[in-house]
């Protein structure tokens, strides 16, 4: 097997810093994303960002199907070129964030679809995100991220990486943080430490919920300005009717002080506050 090295050479590829191209040269670190995935051999995996198909092949020797999104052109040929051996391969040359995942669930089979990658740092959390709201095509997914990323997903109320992400992920998935990976793994090298983690969507959210937008609402309002209390981030938000006097009487309700910080509540606080609106 050819090594990304001289693929890149052979191909006269110039990584494309604006699309986060740094690609995985340690064979593997990419053998363990996909051993951290146990790929069944009826489901179907969806890859982000491709590359040079290196993984892409990994799966594509698991998995029943492989759908590998790639936006960069010149990299969707050189996947369909090398890849044509393998029968169960989709290349699909599109930005992730405008491709519904529900389509690779669709048309394949009734199976949830497990999602890998090494993912462009410069646009992860859209992608994260991206991710949780497909949650109901997704069983699981094993992505690569910079290592801060990565601690923001798991992190616990009072710490400082506790945030937005913190909470809704944990609210609807199990993380687990399996290795981190330095720079030399990759080519280019990124700037930054990376660490690949697993993401198991749960058929139930943590804590029930009443509306989900409402409460994915509710916590980016108090997060918006990490300084400021709970009531001064949710006062300046229009929560049809509930002004500064209705939201003080409903914490109180709660029994949640409203000089607390975003950062102090529990995922079950933010689930609490979220029901005991009543918004039409
Ligand atoms: N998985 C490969 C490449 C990782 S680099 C490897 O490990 O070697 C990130 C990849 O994501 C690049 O191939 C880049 O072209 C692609 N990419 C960047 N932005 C994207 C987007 N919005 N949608 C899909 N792919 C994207």
């Amino acid at each position: 097997m050819k090594s990304v090295r001289q693929i890149i050479r052979e191909n006269s590829i110039k990584p494309i810093k604006r699309l986060g191209q740094c690609f995985l040269v340690d064979f593997s670190v990419m053998k363990k994303i996909i051993e951290i995935a146990d790929i069944k051999r009826n489901e179907t995996v969806l890859e982000i960002g491709s590359g040079l198909g290196l993984m892409t092949e990994l799966a594509a020797e698991k998995a029943a199907y492989v759908y590998a999104v790639e936006i960069d052109k010149k990299l969707t040929s050189l996947l369909n070129e090398n890849l044509s051996n393998y029968g169960n391969v989709v290349v699909v040359q599109e930005n992730i964030l405008n491709y519904k995942l529900s389509l690779a669930a669709h048309e394949s089979s009734k199976e949830k679809i497990k999602v890998i990658g090494n993912i462009p740092y410069n646009i992860s959390s859209p992608i994260l995100f991206h991710i949780l709201e497909s949650k109901e095509n997704v069983s699981a997914a094993v992505i690569m991220m910079q290592k801060e990323v990565a601690d923001r997903l798991c992190a616990v109320p009072g710490t400082k990486a506790y945030g937005i992400p913190s909470v809704l992920f944990g609210l609807y998935t199990s993380i687990s943080r399996e290795i981190t990976v330095s720079p030399s793994s990759f080519y280019p090298e990124p700037e930054v430490m990376s660490a690949v983690v697993k993401i198991l969507i749960n058929n139930k959210p943590l804590f029930p919920v009443k509306d989900e937008t409402l409460f994915s609402r509710i916590v980016r309002t108090s997060f918006a300005q990490r300084r400021k209390t709970l009531l001064n981030n949710l006062k300046c938000a229009d929560w049809h009717g509930y002004d500064l006097k209705k939201i003080q009487n409903l914490l109180g309700d709660l029994g949640i002080s409203e000089k607390r910080r975003a950062e102090e509540l529990s995922i079950q606080d933010f689930a609490k506050i979220s029901n005991a609106f009543k918004i039409q």
